[in-house]
């Protein structure tokens, strides 16, 4: 297997998934008709993004923000002021309707339609796909392939970068592994009916901190680091510290953690951003065109 990533870099990728109120639509109609229910999820792009944006901005920090088509319809000012940061914008379906759950025609409806509306607000069409929920189906790759993606940031099957093994005359496309242990939802969602106990932040630094401490302990292997979050989860005032600063204090701090920790391993290491790995790799940059990527390079097959 060879590596993809230098050993003497660490890929961190801070990505955040804008789903606004299309999630609680998505998961129950029914939600159409509770304005409160929706108004959680509308708080992401009304206020997490710019809080989010503000924060990543100062710190001189690139982020990838997967947004369905119908929310970047809906709030293209929160979409186009993260395009003005140098933020990519990536696909996220465009209902949020889990691809596992619709037929094949459907999906491919539902990319066609992620993309035009990307496209028309972010002035660029995506080249990355994260599917809602990270439901992705039987044909999703397929359909990926069709439309010209580059990377897809779906699967919990490894945790370095690996190509797609499908033969489709489009070629193969990268993926970007996640897990759930780095998503902020576990930590923080809370919603009827699926209540849970909200996490603290310590509880989510430690987390996140082990996991990354584990990840770059093998770093000579190419192992990345995802970060999946929400805007209307991590744009709290309290939550946006997470990902960008220090000030969640460990249960156990030390020097070397807190410098290489949450905070640290931006600031320490580059590459915070899906482009950045996938210029690294030699695909060239990323956003410029839909050139494929370079296939003499030799990429880690699957497991
Ligand atoms: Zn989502």
């Amino acid at each position: 297997m060879t590596q993809i990533v230098d050993d003497s870099k660490f890929a961190v990728m801070l990505t955040f998934d804008m789903d606004a109120e299309s999630a609680f639509l998505a998961n129950d109609p029914e939600n159409a008709h509770r304005v409160g229910v929706l108004s959680q999820g509308q708080y992401g792009p009304k206020v997490g993004v710019p809080r989010l944006i503000e924060l990543l901005e100062r710190k001189g920090l690139p982020a990838t923000m997967f947004v369905p088509g119908w929310c970047a319809e809906k709030y293209p000012d929160a979409v186009r002021a993260a395009v003005s940061v140098g933020w990519e914008i990536a696909h996220h379906g465009y209902h949020h309707i889990p691809p596992a759950s619709q037929t094949r025609e459907e999906e491919a409806e539902s990319i066609l339609k992620g993309i035009a509306a990307i496209d028309k607000v972010a002035g660029k069409a995506p080249i990355g796909y994260r599917s809602p929920s990270w439901d992705f189906s039987s044909n999703t790759l397929d359909l990926l392939t069709q439309n010209g993606f580059l990377y897809s940031s779906n699967m919990m099957d490894n945790d370095v970068p690996y190509l797609h093994p499908v033969s489709s005359s489009a070629g193969p496309i990268v993926e970007l592994p996640i897990q759930w242990i780095l998503d902020d939802a576990p930590f923080f969602m809370f919603s009827r009916p699926a209540v849970r106990p909200i996490s603290a932040l310590s509880n989510a630094f430690e987390h996140w901190s082990e996991e990354f401490e584990g990840l770059y302990a093998e770093r000579e292997r190419g192992k990345i680091y995802v970060l999946t979050m929400h805007p209307f989860i991590s744009g709290r005032p309290s939550r946006v510290r997470l990902p960008a600063t220090s000030s969640p204090k460990p249960r156990k701090p030390d020097d070397e953690f807190t410098r290489r920790g949450l905070t640290g391993q931006v600031q320490d290491y580059p590459a915070p951003a899906m482009p950045a790995l996938a210029e690294r790799v030699g695909l060239g940059r990323l956003g410029e065109g839909k050139d494929r990527p370079d296939m003499g390079l030799d990429f880690p097959f699957g497991h």
